[in-house]
């Protein structure tokens, strides 16, 4: 296998399984994964918390005091907002559709970016998101486009958060993420879509370890290509 630092963009549809995926793969071949959803995540938070995500101008100027870092601590991504670990924060009700709303904004597309370019810089990464293999990644050793039809997305979201002890109605799950795949895929700024160049991956009906299998034998055939 080359010893080069690959790259391995992983985009699609809230649920479609990115991050477990993602940092499954990235275990087994020693890489670094990067969750972006939750950069978004955490101005959507800052957002929230001043009462102001739908305020485009507030959002622009937000930019300047904003102070969001990500951390490795044990080998799992922490999100900080000015200091505070909001890791948990993000994840609560709400959050997922400011995150939506706030990464409309091009000039929040553009500091998000360049925080996700910077970080990648020199190492061997797998990186997850709407836009990695269209913008953040445009030269990505290997670009998946992970999907699964809405109703098993949604499905596998009512039983996390069963199991996180926080059971949400499946038909309010299934509409909530839908919103947001709408909102995702219509926007003008680096609207989710799959790369020209990206390999479509379908895992309805399929296990997690079948669709970990299938990204990993992917990466092995296009890292020992390049
Ligand atoms: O991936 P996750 O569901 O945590 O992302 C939350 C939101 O952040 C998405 O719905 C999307 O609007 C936005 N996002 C984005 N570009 C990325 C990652 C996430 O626009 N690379």
């Amino acid at each position: 296998m080359s010893t080069k630092p690959f790259s391995i963009a992983i985009d699609g549809p809230a649920g479609a399984g990115k991050s477990t995926v993602a940092k499954a793969v990235a275990a087994e071949l020693d890489a670094m994964y990067l969750d972006t959803g939750a950069m978004y995540r955490a101005f959507g938070l800052y957002m929230l918390r001043r009462g102001a995500v739908g305020d485009r101008q507030a959002v622009i100027d937000a930019l300047d005091d904003v102070d969001i870092a990500v951390e490795f601590i044990d080998g799992a991504q922490h999100i900080f907002l000015g200091g505070e670990d909001v890791t948990a924060a993000i994840r609560e009700p709400g959050v997922s559709m400011a995150a939506s709303d706030v990464s409309a904004v091009p000039e929040v597309r553009a500091r998000m970016v360049a925080l996700q370019q910077k970080i990648a810089e020199g190492h061997s990464v797998i990186m997850d998101g709407r836009d990695i293999g269209t913008k953040v990644l445009p030269n990505a050793t290997l670009k998946i486009y992970l999907t699964a039809s809405a109703e098993e997305r949604a499905r596998r979201r009512c039983l996390e958060l069963e199991q996180k002890g926080m059971p949400e109605p499946y038909e309010k799950v299934l509409r909530e993420m839908q919103e947001r795949d709408y909102q995702d895929t219509h926007r003008a700024a680096s609207p989710l879509r799959p790369a020209a160049d990206a390999v479509t991956v379908d895992t309805t009906g399929k296990t997690l370890e079948q669709s970990v299998a299938t990204i990993k034998r992917l990466a092995l055939e296009a890292i020992g290509k390049f």
